[in-house]
């Protein structure tokens, strides 16, 4: 089975190229067929087909998001950053537009949250199109940030692990993730991971997909591992709970039998696009 996540679309040309250059940045914005992203509560608007919503350009949109099919394509900021309601929109969102949506939504965020250096705490400025801010007082530059995070796939003859966190709806059940540390591989924070929530250790770490997860700035990087044994010894400070599904148990989640041991998933979530992988390698 194809490995396609939700935000696999290709997006929009960033158009890196002309970023760094104001006037060029200004040509485009006057521009006829220019448009600005509307905004509803720190969150990019959707139309009832769930395609992102765009308005006349006003001047005051710092942020150059890129051409679409050559038409330039900018973002005011919001008043507030997109918080946890922001998940609620990728129900309704579709799956062309979820790249411009991730790539809006999480730089915005950043310019919201980040308004001062963090070398000397003087408020910064936004340069390249909104790609970066500077520091007028210390030269400083600063870039928005992606924070890695791995998520995985781990069986053991052929079982599925699969855990809970305390926030999940009830008798959801997905993939086991964490944030990769400073000086750590993605290998390595697999392992590490799946030691420190589960208790397991596993062999062959295997890269498999990845997918943006604006909340506010994560990459999810899929990837697969064998567990080496199927002892649990879960960590109830990070999980509910974490156990080993069948395959005939996952089909049935996935298929949506009212019987089956988990709710899977939503279709947006990489946890997701892994598991439609796993039963489909049958
Ligand atoms: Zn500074």
């Amino acid at each position: 089975m194809p490995l396609e996540p939700f935000f696999a679309a290709p997006g929009i040309d960033r158009a890196d190229a002309l970023r760094n250059r104001p006037e060029v940045v200004a040509a485009l914005r006057a521009q006829a067929n220019a448009r600005a992203l509307r905004w509803a509560d720190g969150v990019p608007a959707l139309d009832p087909a769930g395609a992102l919503t765009w308005e006349a350009v006003t001047g005051d949109e710092p942020l150059f998001l890129g051409l679409e099919e050559g038409a330039p394509r900018f973002a005011a900021l919001p008043k507030s950053a997109g918080g946890v309601e922001a998940r609620a929109v990728l129900g309704q969102l579709d799956p062309t537009d979820a790249p411009l949506f991730a790539a809006a939504l999480s730089l915005s965020s950043w310019h919201v949250r980040h308004g001062y250096c963090s070398v000397c705490g003087s408020p910064s400025v936004i340069f390249r199109g909104g790609w970066a801010r500077r520091c007028d007082i210390c030269a400083a530059e600063h870039y928005p940030r992606v924070d890695p995070v791995v998520i995985m796939l781990v069986t053991f003859e052929d079982r599925l692990l699969l855990g809970r966190q305390p926030i999940y709806p009830p008798r959801r059940y997905s993939a086991l993730a964490g944030f990769v540390e400073p000086g750590e591989t993605i290998e390595g924070a697999v392992e590490r991971e799946l030691h420190e929530e589960a208790g397991i250790k596993v062999a062959d770490v295997r890269y498999l997909t990845s997918q943006p997860w604006p909340f506010p700035s994560s990459l999810m990087i899929g990837c697969s591992a064998t567990a080496t044994g199927d002892a649990l010894t879960v960590d109830h400070d990070e999980l509910d709970d974490a156990r080993w599904f069948t395959r005939a148990e996952a089909i049935a989640a996935l298929a949506g039998d009212p019987a089956a041991p988990f709710l899977p998933p939503p279709r947006f979530a990489i946890a997701r696009t892994l598991l439609d992988h796993w039963i489909g390698d049958a």
